[in-house]
């Protein structure tokens, strides 16, 4: 009798299970589409398929209007163009971040991209084409695969696959008991915290989006994961438009164009070569690093 009551049991788990990660997903999906402080304006349009670039035209911005973080800030991004925001923390990096994925709105000042002001398109069509890697991820109760797919439930499989293979999550379906099945819980007890990056990265290669605003995470990780996870930011941003907040100089060294953020405004731009030459704040900031680093 067992052997017949067994599997019907685990089916009915597996059932729970699936009905929990759901649950899960759809409580997610409507936390993130309504950031509350964002509003879809009556007639938004979808935005069309863009180029990726991008057009930040002299805005303020604070999260209590009377103390702006950002102020009269102007920044014109190439498609393409990878864009890399260092300074102190607190400068304003990550709001400026927030705003060009439109998180936020600004107080005054517009941001367009592809020549289309962000506060006229809709929510959904705009978050398809702006990918979002927040400095902390975060997992869900359920399967790895959902867990990858968050950002476009209906992916096919073999998207989610290809997505496993560009990040180097491989040896973690390959381990996990049931594959790319396995359910994930949501403190992540068996996920390390690089893979956790690995799955937020994940995230962003199945949603092809073609612009990447990435907050990078500032919790240290081993040499291997790191080396794992900067390889996964590099294929990532090939051929993507993207704002990285730089928390390490190496991912700056790397990108287009480096801005230096410093008291709600840009205080210095250009690539890293020329920032270097030019000898101001990026390069005390650049030597100071490399003098406090190995890699
Ligand atoms: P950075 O990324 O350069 O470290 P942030 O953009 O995170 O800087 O923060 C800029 C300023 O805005 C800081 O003074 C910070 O305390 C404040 N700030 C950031 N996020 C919020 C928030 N959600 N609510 C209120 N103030 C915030």
């Amino acid at each position: 009798l067992n052997a017949f009551f067994q599997p019907v049991q685990q089916l009915v788990q597996l059932y729970t299970n699936y009905q929990q990660a759901r649950a899960a997903l759809g409580k997610l999906r409507g936390l993130l589409r309504t950031a509350p402080a964002v509003k879809e304006k009556p007639g938004a349009v979808p935005l069309p398929q863009v180029r990726g670039g991008l057009s930040v035209r002299d805005i303020t911005f604070g999260y209590d209007r009377k103390r702006p973080v950002l102020r009269n800030v102007c920044l014109e991004i190439a498609p393409g163009e990878t864009i890399a925001c260092v300074g102190p923390t607190g400068a304003g990096k990550s709001t400026l971040a927030k705003l060009v994925a439109r998180l936020y709105d600004p107080d005054t000042g517009t941001i367009l991209i592809d020549g289309h002001d962000l506060r006229d398109v809709t929510l959904e069509s705009l978050h398809r084409q702006v990918g979002v890697v927040p400095q902390e991820p975060f997992l869900f109760a359920g399967t790895l695969r959902d867990n990858i797919a968050f950002a476009r439930p209906d992916a096919p499989l073999s998207a989610v696959e290809a997505a496993v293979d560009a990040v180097g999550l491989r040896d973690l379906v390959d381990r996990s008991p049931d594959g790319l099945n396995t359910i994930l819980h949501e403190r992540g007890q068996s996920v390390s915290s690089g893979e956790r990056q690995l799955i937020a990265l994940a995230r962003v290669f199945v949603a092809e989006p073609r612009v990447v605003v990435l907050d990078e995470a500032t919790s240290s990780l081993d040499l291997r994961s790191e080396l794992q996870v900067e390889a996964a930011i590099q294929r990532l941003l090939e051929g993507r438009t993207a704002i990285l907040v730089a928390h390490r100089l190496s991912t700056a060294r790397r990108a287009d164009r480096v801005i230096v953020v410093d008291d709600g405004g840009i205080l210095e731009q250009g690539t890293h070569d020329a920032l270097l030459t030019a000898g101001g704040t990026y390069a005390t900031m650049y030597a100071t690093w490399e003098s406090h680093t190995t890699t």
